[in-house]
């Protein structure tokens, strides 16, 4: 069902700060009625960078042009991710976001574990909330100034400001718009060649839509070619002493290491693995800052998603050789003690033990060996085994602790909500796809986690000990200092 007077978004606006103008718009006080008005349930959170429950919002703006899709790609921070990740991956990330719950795709879209920082405080340019607030009498957030790497307004060459209030820290569900201020200092910028080129290829990414993912296999030929074509190879090996010093002649240290992306020689550095087999996505960053360094004309990256995606990887294998009857004894042997192997230890570990009958299978009946070794590829994983949980449990429940002790000494604190109290976590999203593994973690925050009924209890009594209810004595008045209305009340508050 359509809304009335729900502000249409304008260009480039974060769909946060779309949010933030209808709570004006609309007159409302509380943060959760307004998402119980515009999205149907008040449990969303108020993200910053990809918005949820798109269909829903589509659907009370009942615009033709505003579809799901298009609020997604004009008005959240997700094509910076979109077109450097699986194809599969990239469809499911899209459902969560135009469906109900947007909580996995943290994860799933790979922004939890990847190097690259993003900022918790939103940024602006001053200059640019002036002009708005002169052509539209209202203050709103912009995409580009949210971009990782990205430091300075190129239309009014200066730097932008940072908002001093961490959106997932104060209230999760609440949305604000930036606040318009006369006194601030302008310091002239000269625009370096590197951010220049960065901010044109963050405006293109903003603006790519309908783009083919290429695969994993597709950019690890990609990237072999690219050192192949740059001078950065000697046969199947890598210069990667050169590609890491044509990185930091380009690419300051000082701002690579303010975005994450240290430049070292270690064997782990992201330089390297970017040209070896790809096994994960790399992110919108990462590739702008090698393809730029390595290539002497400006990258365009549109041109290079088309062309990667047609890449044709299907690899040709040579027809094993011819077996004669003098290795018929021998091949029954090796396919024998192989099997046996595999059923104990795993295709991978095998092939490190017994690496002389791998090399006889290879050579001799490659198309039996490939098809055996499918069927136990995931029977030893060293990696996941490795994984205390039990360890991790406990060391988890004791920061849970002190945050809980903190928590309950600051009567300001928002509520303490399970989510809230994993804020304090670097590595939240993991711990809270992985609760189930973790029992006392689990029941602590079950046990400690604030309900709506403590909550309100605790608003009214900060406001009768320390607010200013001292001076006006009334009921109205001090419902209206701690947030409450009769409706919203609860029986046991
Ligand atoms: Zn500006």
């Amino acid at each position: 069902m359509s809304i009335n007077n729900l502000p249409l978004p304008y260009h480039d606006e974060l769909l946060f700060s779309v949010m933030a103008r209808a709570k004006v718009h609309l007159n409302f006080q509380s943060p959760k009625t307004l998402l119980k008005t515009v999205y149907g349930h008040s449990g969303l959170r108020a993200s910053i960078r990809f918005g949820s429950n798109l269909c829903s919002l589509a659907n009370s703006y009942n615009y033709p042009s505003l579809s799901p899709q298009a609020l997604l790609y004009e008005h959240t921070l997700w094509p910076l991710l979109a077109p450097f990740i699986p194809y599969e991956r990239k469809e499911y990330c899209e459902a969560m976001l135009l469906g109900q719950r947007d909580k996995s795709v943290t994860v799933s879209s790979g922004i939890a574990a990847s190097r690259v920082l993003y900022s918790k405080h939103l940024r602006y340019c001053p200059l640019c909330i002036q002009e708005q607030y002169g052509s539209t009498g209202e203050t709103y957030w912009q995409r580009l100034p949210q971009v990782p790497g990205i430091s300075l307004c190129v239309k009014h060459m200066c730097s932008l400001a940072v908002h001093k209030r961490a959106a997932s820290r104060i209230n999760q569900h609440e949305y604000f718009a930036p606040v318009l201020s006369k006194e601030f200092v302008i310091s002239p910028l000269t625009l370096e060649p590197f951010l220049c080129g960065l901010n044109e290829f963050v405006v293109t990414l903003l603006t790519l839509r309908h783009i083919q993912n290429p695969t994993f296999a597709q950019w690890s030929a990609y990237y072999q070619a690219l050192a192949t074509s740059t001078g950065c190879n000697r046969g199947k090996c890598i210069k990667h002493e050169k590609i890491h010093s044509m990185v930091t002649q380009k690419f300051p240290k000082k701002w690579l290491k303010s975005v994450g992306l240290v430049v070292n020689s270690e064997e782990s550095n992201w330089t390297r693995g970017i040209f070896r087999k790809h096994r994960k996505s790399f992110s919108f960053l990462e590739h702008y800052i090698i393809n730029s360094s390595l290539l002497t004309s400006p990258w365009d990256v549109k041109e290079t998603l088309n062309a990667v995606s047609r890449y044709n990887t299907v690899r040709c294998l040579k027809p094993s050789r011819l077996i004669n009857t003098h290795t018929t004894d021998l091949l029954e042997s090796y396919r024998e003690s192989w099997v046996s192997l595999l059923k104990v230890k795993g295709a991978k570990q095998s092939r490190v033990t017994a690496g002389a009958a791998y090399a006889w299978l290879y050579r001799h009946d490659r198309a039996w060996l490939l098809s055996m070794n499918s069927n136990y590829r995931n029977s030893s994983n060293p990696k996941k085994a490795k994984v205390d949980w039990n360890a991790r449990d406990k060391s988890y429940a004791r920061k849970l602790v002190k945050v809980i002790d903190n928590a309950e000494a600051d009567i300001y604190a928002p509520q303490h909500t399970k989510s809230w109290l994993l804020t304090h976590f670097p590595n939240k999203p993991s711990i809270e796809k992985w609760l189930p593994k973790l029992p006392i973690t689990n029941s602590l925050l079950i046990k400690y986690a604030e309900t709506t009924s403590e909550y309100q209890i605790r608003r009214i009594t900060r406001n009768l000990m320390f607010g200013e209810y001292s001076k006006v004595k009334r009921l109205w008045y001090l419902m209206r200092v701690s947030g409450l209305n009769k409706y919203r009340l609860t029986q046991t508050t």
